[in-house]
């Protein structure tokens, strides 16, 4: 195993072990809850957007190292940005790991998730979270759309 795979597989071993927004918000006004029946996953999302930012994030939930670690990288990378923002950074990480354009120069922790790519089953695991994400920002828009 290369150096480089090493160090990837201790990001998300760390990101497991010691979850970033691992809590629920009780002033949340936007969630999602998403589950991954073939590997036994399960995410639930809270989100408390202001003005379209993302104010505040958190998760709950259980299920293997990879779900778990990406839903703690998720929250981090997406909290504080707008929610536009957060999209933008959702079709991204999906494209790294459907084998697309690979942009995980610029995504940091995440790029750590990139490995997953060899193996279609775990890219439903890492995709969990932010499939939660585009839920809960789905569900702030039809909301504006029933606004009078
Ligand atoms: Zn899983």
């Amino acid at each position: 195993m290369s150096d480089v795979r090493q160090l990837y597989q201790q990001i998300v071993m760390e990101h497991y072990r010691r979850p970033r927004n691992h809590f629920r918000i009780e002033a949340a006004n936007l969630s999602a809850e998403v589950s991954n029946p073939l590997c036994g996953d399960r995410i639930t999302l809270y989100v408390r957007a202001h003005d379209r930012m993302i104010v505040d994030i958190g998760f709950e939930g259980g299920g293997c190292a990879i779900s778990q670690a990406s839903a703690s990288m998720m929250t981090s990378a997406v909290k504080e940005k707008s929610l536009d923002e957060a999209n933008l950074l959702c079709s991204r990480f999906e494209s790294m790991l459907r084998g697309g354009e690979d942009y995980s120069s610029n995504l940091a922790d995440l790029s750590a998730l990139a490995a997953v790519r060899a193996y279609p089953t775990r890219v439903r695991c890492a995709l969990l979270a932010w499939r939660a994400l585009n839920e809960a920002i789905e569900s702030a828009q039809t909301a504006r759309a029933d606004a009078p």
